[in-house]
Order: structure tokens, then C-alpha cells, then sequence
């Protein structure tokens, strides 16, 4: 039971992982999701069924379309893999009350309450990966995605609270709520904060809106601490990416190094991906940072 739901999982994630893709694609441009068929980006040769397998597909072709051989970005097999891996990691976290119920207070529960992990973990890291890629690309961190993605995460939290067996201490629907919205604010409050710093010092704008709307959307999915926790993660890692980036293009020796507070630093992608760990082990930072240094 086990083993097999890792399998649908896999696949499944390969599926939406493959669609992923589409939006990542087609939203930017501002056209239909849906319409046309899949198409090589270059010479518009739709794609047969076998040349659109997650995946699959992409191996077989060699990474280059049939017709006209350019080459198709490895972005779109990682894309479907880090899905698949994530929604394999969502279900052995999340799964066990349904392959292991008599561990549970029996089936029933197993199903209710076990749908609602599996189902709003595997929505929320889809949407970071998308979000991740996006701001990666483009820069861009659209509000059509986010928005929705407060309102889904703040709802998420209500269904979740006190049907949740990792939960240690259930608190009231009511209480949850005022949590929750007190984490959206305060996220999108540090993003803000530092905004206006930037503002006042250098009279540019620094971290982006997007930025602060992701951040609220954190808050709602997983709480303020957890909020904060990817915040710190995501500016080490994009202090260290900045670094590299810096030596890199010293190394190079470019003639117009662009000044590294002006380098466009993707800091939306950052945050996605120091969200992901948070959905398996809240507060891992505290927690490790708790155990090495505290006695
Ligand atoms: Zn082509």
C-alpha cells in the first residue's frame, strides 16, 4: 500500500509536473492555458501523444524537438521530477494514517483528515515550485497566484486545525484564524519593513511587492514562525548566491560588472525553496538551532 501510493504519487506528480510547465510557459505570454495543443516553442510542430510523456518524452527525443531539432530546455523533465519526488515526500510524511490506520482511530478518520494533508501540501508545493520558476525567469511574482494562494492557505489552516494528528495541542477554530491572520500580516510586514529601509536610505525601491504577497502566503500556509524561519533561510542563501555571483563574474573579469546591490537577485525563488522543508519539518531550524546551541 505503501510502495504502490509512492508510485501514484510519482506519476501523478509527473502529470502536474508536466502541466506546471504549460503555466509556466503560457502565463508570462498571457495566452490560454489550455489552448493550443502542446507545440515546439521554435517551429510549432505539435506534439504526438509519445512526444508529450513527462518526462520520457524528453529522453527519447534527446532534448531536441523531432521536426526542427532545437534544443528543448531541461527545465521542463526537472520541473516534472521535482514534482514527483515532492509529492512522494508529501505522501510517505503525510500518507501513513492510510496505509497504516490501525496505528489511527481507524479508517474514517484516516480518510478525512489524511486528504486534507495530502491534498493542500501537494496544491502548496506545486504552487512554490511554479512561484519559484517564475520569479526565477521572469522576475515575476504574478498576484493571480499569489492572492489566491493566501485565501487557499488561510482556509487550508481552519480544515487542518484540530483534525490534525501532527498537531501536539489542537486550538479553536477562532484562535487558529486570528494566528493565521496575524502570521499573513506580520510576514508581509517584514518584507514591507524593509522596503521602506530601502527607501528612506536609497531612494529606489529594494524587495518587490510580489515579494511581500508571497510572504503573506507563507504566513497563511504554515504560520509566522515557519514564515520567519524561510525568510532567514532565503536571505543566507541569496546572500551566498550573490557572493558567488560576485567572484564569478570577478573571476571573468567582465568589463561592466553590474553593481552587485542592483544585481536583479530572483529573491522570490529563494523563498519558495526555503519554504519547501518547512512542509515536513516545521520549525527544523529552531529546532536544530535549539539542540547545537542551547543546553
Ligand atoms: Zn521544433
Amino acid at each position: 500500500m505503501m510502495q504502490l501510493g509512492a508510485l501514484f504519487a510519482f506519476l501523478l506528480g509527473l502529470a502536474f509536473g508536466s502541466f506546471l510547465n504549460v503555466v509556466l510557459t503560457r502565463l508570462p505570454e498571457g495566452g490560454s492555458i489550455v489552448h493550443p495543443a502542446s507545440h515546439c516553442r521554435n517551429c510549432t510542430h505539435t506534439l504526438a501523444w509519445w512526444e508529450n510523456i513527462p518526462l520520457l518524452s524528453w529522453l527519447l527525443l534527446k532534448g531536441r524537438c523531432r521536426q526542427c531539432h532545437t534544443r528543448i530546455s531541461p527545465r521542463y523533465p526537472l520541473i516534472e521530477l521535482a514534482i514527483a519526488i515532492l509529492w512522494i515526500a508529501v505522501w510517505l510524511r503525510f500518507g501513513t494514517p492510510l496505509y497504516e490506520p490501525q496505528l489511527f482511530a481507524g479508517i474514517p478518520y484516516a480518510l478525512t483528515h489524511c486528504l486534507v494533508l495530502l491534498l493542500g501540501f501537494a496544491l502548496f508545493s506545486w504552487l512554490l515550485v511554479l512561484l519559484a520558476a517564475l520569479d526565477m525567469e521572469h522576475l515575476w511574482l504574478p498576484d493571480i497566484l499569489t492572492l489566491p494562494g493566501i485565501a487557499v492557505g488561510f482556509t487550508y489552516a481552519l480544515l487542518r486545525n484540530g483534525t490534525d494528528w501532527y498537531f501536539d495541542n489542537p486550538i479553536t477554530t477562532a484562535q487558529m484564524a486570528r494566528n493565521r491572520l496575524i502570521a499573513i500580516v506580520a510576514a508581509a510586514g517584514i518584507i514591507l519593513l524593509i522596503r521602506l529601509a530601502y527607501w528612506l536610505i536609497r531612494r529606489q525601491e529594494g524587495m518587490g511587492l510580489g515579494d511581500a504577497k508571497l510572504m503573506a502566503m507563507l504566513g497563511a500556509w504554515l504560520g509566522f514562525i515557519c514564515a520567519l524561519e524561510t525568510f532567514v533561510l532565503a536571505i543566507f542563501a541569496a546572500s551566498i548566491a550573490a557572493i558567488l555571483w560576485l567572484a564569478f563574474t570577478a573571476i571573468r573579469r567582465e568589463t561592466t560588472p553590474a553593481p552587485w546591490a542592483k544585481m536583479p537577485l530572483p529573491f522570490g525563488t529563494f523563498l519558495c525553496l526555503a519554504a519547501l522543508p518547512e512542509i515536513f519539518y516545521p520549525q527544523w531550524l529552531w529546532l536544530w538551532y535549539a539542540r547545537v546551541f542551547l543546553p
